[in-house]
């Protein structure tokens, strides 16, 4: 028996003109650097977007299932691309401007992107690509930025506001189907080749309102939030979507990600929630104590895309500032959990645990372990595995081209669908899950597992340790060993004489688990959406570039 209800497809375009009508003086306000910010409301956005789209169209000739990418920081024009290129039935993608050159081309050459929207002052970053971009008809530049450096670029160039301006202010979105191609977005190839992933109208509706829900980020028209993971960083985590199905006012912080200006925006423009992977937060807090500010009003902070140490915890909260961990990835949209302490724990002492754990899975993502002959593990707290997850919003395949076939290795996706995600960890009965460490990253020592994510955190709780990174190094005897890298706290001192004892206080660190290679380096080496880039390290070790001390 069919059901009696509805068939409404579940649509970008819903979520923008839900957002421009019903929550239409909620606003979009991006930091400027000098002067005041820019401010623009939902109600101008929803116009502006029909604009665009008109432009995009008429102008460009948008057609299809035409890519149109962008490359830009987090702004009132990028939440207008989000919304305009997915609602007139193209689909958005989204550029890392912190890849590689050569990565960026092959990516823009891998989804044949026919548009490329830009922020003038990335030009410096495109210009030069652009002899390689073949597919690339027209750029569009938005933002202050020398565009002289576009004269002799073969695709035709348009400015932004000129494109949009005289355009109707309203747009007789399609009607799509809900699974067509909305937007894609590239894993930033930490773990080789980058691989495109490619958003449904469904997933990205169904993903915005379990990122509303109380359970997860649960903000309202009330909160304002601080966008500071970039809106080409898995759709800012989803972020832009969600806050116009419920009218949370969005700060952009444009270019402006350094610790100085957030601080300043906290200050003065009194987000409530802000949301970015901890190297920005380990960055604030440095800040912050050397000079503080008001930041009263940021209470919610979301942390994901990699582990949150505890002692980054514990001091945002001594700020009045609750950090809520997360963890996802491009392939989830990125929801996969949340940590939400249950209610039996709140208030006691063991509520610090559950909120350090990656946190709960959300319904609409099943979740199961899998150990190394493939066989199910027991969530019982204890028997750590490869999680591998499905759902409404979970990729189950990879952008292969434009004929629409796709790509499923088999390290990838298990053979009944299943994303094998290539985190390694546990899960409680009570379905929190605790990462112990990615798969790659595990380190390998005389057939046991240590993990490296403990050693770090660990480490990163010393008052002299800023940061810390560890990395599986060949060993004769045990196959693989820790090689902890440390930065210092600027005129901090400590020997690893000391750190090594510290870790082994308390028990801590299991003593067989201490590592007995040791370095300082001046930063840990980051990837392009800000996480230690272990790779590097383990080259640098490799390469005799690291000065080590052997305990
Ligand atoms: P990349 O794989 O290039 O880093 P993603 O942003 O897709 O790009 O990264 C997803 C990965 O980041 C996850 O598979 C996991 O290893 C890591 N990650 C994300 N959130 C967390 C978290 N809260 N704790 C630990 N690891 C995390």
């Amino acid at each position: 028996m069919l059901s009696t209800m509805q068939d409404v497809p579940l649509l970008i375009s819903r979520i923008l003109t839900h957002g421009a009508r019903i929550h239409g003086s909620s606003r979009v306000t991006t930091w400027t650097g000098e002067g005041a910010p820019q401010r623009r409301t939902f109600a101008e956005i929803g116009g502006r977007t029909a604009q665009l789209a008109h432009a995009l169209r008429e102008d460009l000739g948008v057609e299809g299932d035409d890519r149109v990418a962008t490359l830009m920081w987090n702004n009132a024009e990028h939440v207008e691309a989000y919304f305009a290129i997915p609602s007139m039935g193209a689909v958005l993608h989204t550029l890392n401007l912190r890849l590689p050159a050569e990565q960026l081309v092959w990516i823009v050459n891998h989804a044949a992107d026919r548009v490329v929207i830009a922020n003038g002052s990335l030009l410096p970053l495109l210009a030069p690509l652009l002899p390689h971009l073949p597919t690339v008809e027209h750029v569009v530049v938005s933002g202050p930025g020398d565009r002289t450096l576009l004269a002799d670029a073969h695709a035709r160039v348009h400015e932004y506001e000129d494109l949009i301006a005289g355009k109707p202010t309203d747009y007789d979105w399609p009607e799509l189907d809900e699974r067509t191609a909305a937007s894609m977005c590239y894993t930033s190839g930490t773990t080789g080749d980058p691989k495109g992933v490619v958003y449904s109208h469904r997933s990205i509706y169904l993903h915005s309102m379990q990122v509303n829900m109380a359970q997860s980020m649960g903000l309202t028209d009330q909160d304002t939030s601080l966008i500071v993971v970039p809106q080409f960083h898995v759709n800012a985590w989803g972020l832009p979507h969600a806050t116009f199905m419920t009218g949370v006012n969005m700060l952009m912080p444009d270019r402006f990600l350094q610790p100085g200006p957030l601080a300043e925006m906290i200050e003065s423009e009194k987000p409530t929630h802000a949301a970015a992977v901890p190297t920005i937060w380990q960055g604030l807090l440095a800040e912050l104590t050397v000079k503080p500010r008001d930041v009263t009003s940021l209470t919610q902070v979301t942390i994901g895309g990699s582990a949150c140490p505890p002692a980054l915890m514990s001091a945002f909260d001594d700020l009045g500032m609750r950090v809520c961990h997360a963890w996802g990835m491009t392939e989830t949209s990125p929801l996969g959990t949340i940590a939400r302490p249950p209610a039996q724990v709140v208030g006691l002492p063991e509520e610090f645990a559950y909120r350090l754990t990656q946190g709960r899975f959300p319904a609409g993502v099943e979740a199961r372990l899998s150990g190394p002959g493939g066989e199910r593990l027991p969530w019982d707290g204890e028997s750590a595995g490869e999680l591998e997850v499905r759902g409404p919003w979970i990729a189950g395949a990879y952008y292969n081209g434009p004929g629409g076939e796709v790509l499923r290795p088999a390290d990838k996706f298990s053979e009944d669908g299943w994303l094998k995600t290539g985190d390694v960890g546990t899960i409680s009965p009570d379905g929190f899950l605790t990462l112990t460490d990615r798969a790659k990253d595990v380190i390998k020592s005389g057939g046991e597992w240590i993990s490296s994510v403990e050693l770090e955190n660990a480490l990163m709780a010393h008052p002299a340790v800023a940061e810390a990174a560890v990395v599986a190094v060949p060993d004769d005897r045990w196959g693989e060993r820790p090689l902890a890298t440390v930065v210092l706290k600027e005129g901090a001192d400590a020997d690893f004489e000391t750190l090594r004892a510290f870790l082994a206080e308390e028990g801590k660190i299991a003593k067989w688990q201490l590592p007995e290679r040791w370095t300082i380096v001046e930063a840990v080496p980051k990837t392009s959406v800000g996480k230690f880039d272990k790779k590097v390290l383990r080259r640098r070790y490799a390469e005799g570039a690291l000065d080590i001390t052997q305990l």
